[in-house]
């Protein structure tokens, strides 16, 4: 490992990444809009490379074996910890999200969280067959070349749950990192590339048809992909080509339900930060809300009062927690589906509107009531920091009202009977449902979406068998 322990400014891990003076693509400081650095923009030829360099490493890497390479693991983990304040303040310019509350600290804190737990979650041979008719056993062998594509909302975190588990598992990867926050991930890989081999992991910047260019590689093995379902969908196409195998993560549109019965003030916290995690720009927030007739307006009314008087502001002020759009792409969604949604009739109980006085970026933590199914701000994805919250008198018809779109990543039960919570959380199509609680993630308990959410699961021994090939040992 190299480098000082408490290094704070991101200046110097900048430098190593971002391409040549006057080179590159600019990136801004999402908060200020200033510009943060340049973006390096990796060719065909470039990609083309790296994958060469990271098929040639691979076998050398499985050979090293597991106690090895996941003894080089925890050695990353600590790197990334030596590193901490100067990735997590990249990230926050770069991103937006804060430093602090469930952001930009917490963000890198995880990423070595999950590298700890992929080097030491052991996977041992499943004996499947040990009698007088004979010995079979199922043992998980590297799939190849990896490569990993990612989104900008959590980009840190989600390219670890790509890296660690394939590079764990004996495989090479190469990382392309979103259009939108490519520095903090090279930064981020050159500290990894500090103690790993060469060869062994790299990242290519561009657009995406550097990713797609990646997805379609003759010499990539296995696409990991978290992103957008109709980016997923055309990943599924390129893998017709290479038969790459694929873990797809993809949009999610979330809902919660709120039980009769249920105390407003006991939830109030947890809901809101379900849905507002990272300014609502994650992919398993609470992104449309049934609440029981009722205690509705008391829910509604902790929920505005919530919004309002939660800190949002430039991410390097220690104060604030809720930050900006990290993008104008996102910021029009997020403005057209609140202004659409008040337009036909909804009642805007917090926020609703942009917040200029912070930054072009910035909207307010907005609350929508009175809202139904089919207005597009419960129905489409609106990654932002906009909650609708919708009325219902039959638990029947919220479940119904959760299952209906093409959409399954995780859900939500809120109630303090537990019994009643988890029959409800039977009948939600979600890859996880979680009971008074919205989006907590832990690096043993497997996580994947269903239906338009995408297939495969992360985390756990589950996550390390998806980048790993199955191989029968008989007789
Ligand atoms: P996106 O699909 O636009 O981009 C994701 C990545 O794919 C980027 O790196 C992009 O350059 C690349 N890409 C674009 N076209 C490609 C192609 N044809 N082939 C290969 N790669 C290509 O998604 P985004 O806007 O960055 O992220 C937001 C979306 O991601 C939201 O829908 C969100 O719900 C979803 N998401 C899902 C999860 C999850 O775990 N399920 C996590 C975070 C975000």
């Amino acid at each position: 490992m190299s480098g000082p322990t408490q290094l704070l400014d991101e200046s110097p891990l900048l430098d190593r990444v971002q391409a040549p003076a006057g080179q590159g693509r600019e990136i801004l400081d999402a908060a200020t809009r200033e510009v943060v650095g340049h973006a390096p923009v990796h060719t065909a030829a470039d990609l083309d490379a790296a994958v060469a360099a990271a098929k040639a490493a691979q076998p050398a890497w499985a050979g090293l074996g597991h106690e090895r390479r996941s003894a080089l693991l925890l050695e990353a983990a600590d790197a990334i910890e030596a590193h901490a304040e100067p990735l997590a303040r990249l990230l926050s310019r770069e991103q937006g999200k804060p430093l602090n509350g469930p952001n930009a600290r917490f963000e890198v804190g995880a990423c070595a969280t999950w590298l700890r737990a992929a080097a030491t979650t052991p996977l041992e041979p499943e004996i499947l067959v040990d009698d007088e008719t004979g010995h079979a056993e199922l043992v998980y062998r590297p799939v190849g070349v990896v490569g990993a594509i990612g989104p900008w909302n959590w980009p840190l975190m989600i390219g670890i749950w790509q890296i660690a588990p394939s590079l764990r598992m004996g495989n090479t990867v190469v990382v392309k990192p979103s259009e939108h926050t490519p520095l903090s991930v090279l930064a981020m890989a050159a500290v990894l590339n500090d103690v790993l081999p060469d060869g062994v992991l790299a990242a290519v910047s561009g657009e995406r048809e550097v990713g797609a260019g990646l997805a379609a590689h003759p010499d990539v093995d296995k696409v990991m992909f978290t992103g957008s379902t109709a980016t997923g969908r055309k990943i599924v196409e390129a893998s017709a080509g290479n038969l790459a195998r694929l873990t797809l993560e993809l949009g999610g549109n979330d809902a919660g339900i709120v039980l009769p019965g249920t105390d407003p003030k006991a939830i109030a916290q947890d809901l809101f930060w379900g849905a507002f995690i990272n300014t609502g720009q994650t992919c398993a927030a609470l992104k449309r809300l049934y609440v029981h007739d009722e205690i509705y307006e008391d829910v509604v009314a902790e929920l505005a009062a919530l919004a309002e008087g939660t800190p949002m502001g430039n991410g390097l002020d220690e104060d604030n927690v809720l930050g900006p759009l990290q993008n104008a792409q996102q910021y029009d969604i997020v403005r057209s589906l609140v202004d659409d949604a008040r337009e036909r009739g909804g009642r805007v109980v917090a926020g609703g509107g942009p917040a200029p006085e912070l930054g072009p970026l910035f909207y307010r933590a907005t609350i929508v009531a009175d809202v139904a199914d089919g207005v597009p701000l419960v129905d489409e994805e609106q990654f932002g920091p906009a909650l609708p919250v919708i009325r219902y008198s039959d638990v029947d018809d919220a479940v119904a009202s959760a299952n209906r779109l093409d959409a399954g990543l995780g859900a939500s039960v809120w109630s303090a009977d537990r019994d009643a919570a988890r029959e409800v959380a039977a009948r939600l199509q979600a890859g996880t449902v979680w009971i008074n609680g919205h989006g907590g993630l832990h690096p043993m308990v497997p996580f994947g979406g269903v239906k338009g959410s995408g297939y495969g699961l992360e985390f756990g021994i589950e996550g390390l068998k998806s980048v790993a090939v199955p191989q029968v040992i008989s007789g």
